[in-house]
């Protein structure tokens, strides 16, 4: 077995992982106890990789179609690039270099962040180079310039210990970035003084936390900023000093807050005008670190969001010390590497500005080409309307899944549609952007690649691989270098002399040449000396270490020297609620799931912690629209609808609901929760409003439910379900179970399904052999069942017409229970399994495997959180179960 050390390729906290293999095989992976970011500890996401990375589902092999009606076959990767090149070539040729465009990912490595945006801006002169970064950053690197001058977080974790006061905005830390999330609770344990306030219109387990929890109204951020800054002006809570010597903008801002009193906020919000004071004083009594992700940058005044906190930070001189900054949270693990080469639209390499001719010129003589263009390419929403127009006609899309995380899903399925040549470049085969691809190609994944990250602190880390990539899947920096190579050959360019690089490092050394005398200048850096371990920016030459901190000097990148304070009004969401929508929709993450879950999707375990896509809503929501949980309903958002089940919420306040985000149209019917959500976006920053929708809800009646229960490998499960869920007004799949994976397709229709589609899902889900299947059909009531028994075994089921024994009967196959045991119950209506037959129930605690049953239990026994992390262990590995440890702790004390 061998150990290579690496980062977990999910969450910008960019935990340190090692990843312990065979010569062909991940086998196992663990926190690197040696890495700052986690020391050693990983969330349920992070300590599962070793199973997302055996999973099968891979595109191992390019894939290329003749026209677009035709099924793709495998081709050579020679015959691939060379097609591609052809493609882009003639396009460029005939229409010009905005003809073509980019679409790639925050989750790529820096060294493939580079190239590509090489290739775009380098050798074919256009800017039409985006990332999904931009649909979860864009407001905080705007927001960060507008500022203090440059896109710099200027704190780290460390100054987690040193605050006095955690303000966590518009992040719900505890899922999106649980590791931080434990080190806040260890903060907190070790000083019981430190104020945590968490701002969020949801009772997330973050907020539970908090000592001051203000649950806003959705997109009122900037006018509490607004008003704590009010109190402090009005208490002489703000550091004058520090704004005379360091700031400018103060005056004019001045005038703006006098107008927003805590009263007068407090009806904009729906808050106690006395927890704003609170939370002001809070705030200004420091040191305060602010911590802030998708609910601030996802919105139509992101950019006002993220710039009128920082103006708290100024104006209370909580920045360029320990434990005061403005720290906001990368969503993806690597959006700060790109951020770094300029991989987008609007950026140049080392954050250089494109509107800056010098800075364009900077950049052409380090590349060595006579220019790059000046005018922003097209940013990710305008970049698919441009394709749906035909303004942009050929599309590389790489490690990203647009055809599910965009927003306004019909016009972005419209524009893949209507582009002339799309390439796809992903690990996955089945993601739903794949159907778009006239080319496929393989892409190497987490623990198949080398090159470095950057996490949400500044800190570059060295990504490893441990085994090579399965079937002919290549790095992707490798095949955009062999694509520019071929694409310069085509249009009589040098694309050999622009490319050079023989591996990872050549391009890492390139960019960091990139940045001499840059405010990220990492000169100093060398893939050697992160072999020692992971570096924070900047680490210029000379250097032997990077900086934990910036600003400590209060001298700003901004020209003159001094931060900028930020002037702007509070303005609603981009959509607003009325009569025929009159209920907003928030969208956000789960705990173990991750973006479209390409990767998490396939791990059943994974599923524990919520197994299906459901709509939570306020009880006296559901109570006056008479809806019970479970039961299902059409959501309608002006640009699209969803039938989805529905669950009272205690976390929502009344005329709010809330969708996760992953669930695409490869796991529910219709386009998933983006089908609903708006493309409107940030005027500056471009960011779309993907927190925000104003909807409507109504009971569906579909009365005649389905479930298919089948016992095998999940990736090839879930592929065979894909044909038949666009079939269903309802449909939901999804994987259970632990040791063994078993597919749940549950779907719902107006009445029984005709006997040609009930024979053919049989047959493709093994359910058709009369030798292995026990069956029970009662053809008056509509109910037809069927169980498969494999060597004593149960193995699969298929409930039509009545289901109520769906729950028990998928836990029984999961566990491989007897069919002897259960021969009686097994096709019987009944909601209990039979005794004896239990089965473990929900896991709560993934890591050490405890269940619900078990915890509850210990519960009704007496135990508290320390005696269930005695006696069951369970939170004492990764600790993400500890929330809702606390939380059926509360539950069921009250009841017993
Ligand atoms: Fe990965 Fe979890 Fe760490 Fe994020 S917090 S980097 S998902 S292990």
């Amino acid at each position: 077995m061998s150990v290579v050390s690496s980062v977990c390729c999910y969450c910008g906290t960019g935990c340190g992982v090692l990843i312990e293999s065979d010569a062909r095989k991940i086998t196992g992976v663990r926190g690197d106890p040696a890495h700052p970011a986690n020391f050693g500890k990983l969330c349920t996401k992070g300590s599962t990789l070793a199973l997302s990375a055996q999973a099968s589902g891979r595109a191992l092999y390019p894939e290329l179609r003749a026209d677009k009606a035709s099924p793709r076959q495998r081709v050579s990767w020679d015959a691939a690039l060379d097609h591609a090149a052809e493609q882009f070539a003639a396009i460029i040729r005939e229409h010009g270099p905005d003809a073509v465009g980019f679409y790639i990912s925050g989750q790529l490595l820096t060294e493939d962040y580079y190239v590509f945006n090489k290739l775009a801006k380098g050798l074919i002169g256009t800017n039409n180079v985006d990332t999904n970064s931009r649909l979860c950053m864009s407001s905080a690197v705007a927001g960060y310039k507008a500022t203090l001058g440059a896109d710099a977080p200027p704190g780290c974790y460390d100054d987690i210990d040193h605050a006095g006061t955690l303000f966590i905005t518009g992040s719900n830390t505890a899922f999106a970035h649980p590791i931080l999330f434990r080190r806040i609770e260890a903060a907190r344990r070790a000083n019981p003084e430190q104020k945590l306030i968490v701002v969020d219109p949801r009772r997330t387990d973050t907020a539970v936390e908090a000592d001051l929890h203000l649950a806003i109204l959705p997109g009122t951020d900037v006018a509490l900023y607004h008003a704590m800054l009010n109190v402090m002006l009005w208490e002489e809570l703000i550091d004058r000093d520090y704004i005379a010597a360091h700031t400018d903008g103060w005056e004019k801002l001045r005038e703006t807050v006098r107008e927003y009193t805590p009263e007068k906020v407090a009806t904009i919000c729906g808050v106690a005008a006395a927890d704003i004071v609170q939370a002001a004083r809070w705030f200004a009594a420091g040191p305060t670190l602010s911590m802030y992700c998708q609910g601030l940058n996802q919105s139509t005044c992101g950019v006002d969001k993220n710039a009128t906190l920082i103006n708290l930070h100024l104006a209370t001189g909580n920045i360029g010390k320990p434990g005061a900054a403005p720290l906001s949270l990368t969503g993806q693990p690597n959006a700060m590497g790109g951020r770094e080469v300029g991989g987008m639209a609007h950026l140049l390499s080392a954050h250089r500005d494109m509107a800056n001719p010098e800075h364009r010129a900077e950049v052409a003589r380090l590349w060595g080409v006579d220019s790059v263009p000046a005018t922003p390419g097209k940013t990710a929403i305008e970049l698919f309307e441009a394709v749906r127009k035909g303004e942009i006609k050929a599309l590389w899309i790489s490690c990203t899944n647009p055809a599910q995380s965009l927003p306004n899903q019909k016009l972005v399925q419209e524009a893949l549609q209507a582009a002339e040549f799309v390439v796809v470049q992903e690990a996955f085969a089945d993601t739903e952007t794949g159907q778009f691809a006239d080319l496929l190609l393989p892409a190497a994944s987490w623990g198949e690649s080398e090159g470095t990250m950057t996490n949400s602190e500044r800190r570059i880390s060295r990504m490893r691989a441990a085994v090579p990539p399965p079937g002919e899947a290549r790095p992707d920096c490798r095949a955009v270098v062999e694509f520019a190579w071929k694409l310069g050959e085509q249009l009589g360019r040098d694309g050999k002399r622009l490319f050079p690089y023989t591996c990872p490092e050549d391009v890492f050394n390139e960019h960091r040449e990139s940045t001499r005398g840059r405010d990220l200048d990492i000169t100093g850096l060398s893939y050697a000396m992160l072999d020692a371990g992971p570096q924070q920016w900047p680490l210029p030459q000379g250097a032997t270490t990077g900086k934990p901190r910036l600003y400590e000097d209060g001298v700003f990148p901004t020209g003159q020297g001094r931060a900028h304070f930020y002037n702007a009004p509070y303005r609603p969401t981009a959509e607003l609620i009325n009569a025929p929508f009159p209920l907003h929709l928030n969208t956000g993450r789960l705990r173990d799931q991750w973006h479209g879950m390409s990767r998490t999707g396939l791990v059943s375990r994974l599923y524990a912690h919520v197994e299906e896509p459901l709509l939570s809503m306020n009880s006296q929501d559901m109570q006056r629209r008479q809806l019970h949980d479970g039961e299902l309903v059409r959501v309608k958002s002006r640009r699209g609808s969803l039938v989805i089940k529905v669950q009272a919420s205690e976390e929502l306040r009344g005329g709010q609901t809330f969708i996760p985000m992953h669930w695409g149209g490869r796991f529910m019917a219709g386009m998933g929760v983006n089908a609903l959500t708006l493309d409107a976006f940030d005027p500056v920053s471009k960011q779309p409003e993907l927190k925000h929708a104003a909807v409507q809800v109504e009971k569906v009646t579909l009365p005649y439910r389905r479930t298919i229960m089948r016992r095998g490998e999940g990736a090839t499960l879930l592929r065979l379900a894909q044909p038949y869920i666009g079939r269903f007004d309802y449909a939901s799949v999804g994987l259970t179970g632990r040791d063994n994976t078993v597919l749940v397709f549950e779907t719902a229709s107006v009445g029984p399904l005709p006997e040609s589609l009930v024979q053919e899902m049989d047959a493709a889900f093994g359910l058709d052999d009369p030798l292995l299947t026990m069956n029970y059909q009662d053809a008056r009531r509509g109910i037809w069942k069927k169980a498969r028994v494999e060597d004593g075994m149960i193995t699969g089921a298929r409930l039509s017409g009545e289901t109520a024994a769906r729950d028990w009967l998928k836990n029984l196959i999961a566990e491989g229970a007897s069919a002897m045991a259960v021969r009686n119950w097994l096709l019987a209506p009944v909601e209990q399994p039979p005794e004896g037959q239990v089965g473990r129930g929900r896991v709560v605690c993934n890591c050490l495997n405890v269940a619900a049953p078990d915890i509850v239990a210990a519960i009704a026994g007496g135990a508290d959180l320390a005696a269930l992390q005695g006696t069951l262990k369970c939170g004492t590995e990764c600790g993400s179960c500890v929330p809702e440890l606390k939380r059926m702790i509360a539950t069921h004390r009250a009841v017993t």
